[in-house]
């Protein structure tokens, strides 16, 4: 797709957001005067990132990963020397559960179409999910339902898929969040991240 083209179906992605109201999540945005989080960063990135759902800092800018588990992705992203502008960073959800509760099979269903159509666009070659629901997802959409196990057990390990157009790996990895109350899965982060590396 050429650049010019695929900024126009981004945008129509984001103004189709901005006035989605298939899920109660909207009501909830326009209570609280918060913002959607559509996605951020290089529109034809080799890398993606897929985080659950924006929380409350995301919401209130329309940023993805600008709170604290953003503080700690942009950390693994520096130690393995990709800048946080050469990737694209978006969300299952693109609106804020109430009290960060765990996203909603409705939600998750009105909601999924946005990423799909956004993969699409950026094409990248590697997707990473950040934490399980965006694991499943990704995983059960790509073809690799039969290889779907707890994050704890294929956490940092990459999957290869396909589709007509292009082939791709999945790597599944840890949501970020964890550190932030748990510092040994910084550990763990840390070193899932390196395999990145090999990929960049
Ligand atoms: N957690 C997420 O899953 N996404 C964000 O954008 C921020 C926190």
């Amino acid at each position: 797709m050429e650049k010019v083209e695929l900024e126009k179906e981004l945008r129509k992605i984001k103004d189709e957001v901005i006035n989605c109201k298939k899920c109660p999540l909207y009501e909830e945005r326009i209570k609280n005067g918060f913002y959607p989080v559509i996605g951020e960063g290089n529109h034809q990135a080799r890398m993606i990132f897929v985080g659950e759902a924006p929380g409350l800092q995301e919401a209130k800018t329309g940023r993805p990963f600008c709170g604290a588990a953003g503080k700690i992705l942009d950390e693994l992203l520096e130690l393995v020397g990709i800048r946080r502008e050469e990737v694209y960073i978006t969300n299952i959800l693109k609106d804020r559960p109430p009290e960060n509760r765990d996203p909603q099979p409705e939600e998750i269903k009105a909601c999924v179409p946005y990423l799909e159509r956004q993969i699409e666009i950026i094409k990248p070659k590697i997707i990473c999910p950040l934490g399980r629901y965006s694991m499943k997802f990704l995983m059960e959409k790509f073809g690799l339902k039969d290889k779907i196990e707890p994050i704890s057990k294929i956490h940092g390990k990459s999957f290869e898929s396909r589709t007509l157009f292009q082939n791709f790996v999945i790597i599944p990895l840890y949501h970020p969040a964890v550190a932030t109350y748990n510092p040994n899965m910084k550990e763990i982060l840390k070193k899932d991240f390196q395999i990145l590396k090999k990929f960049k």
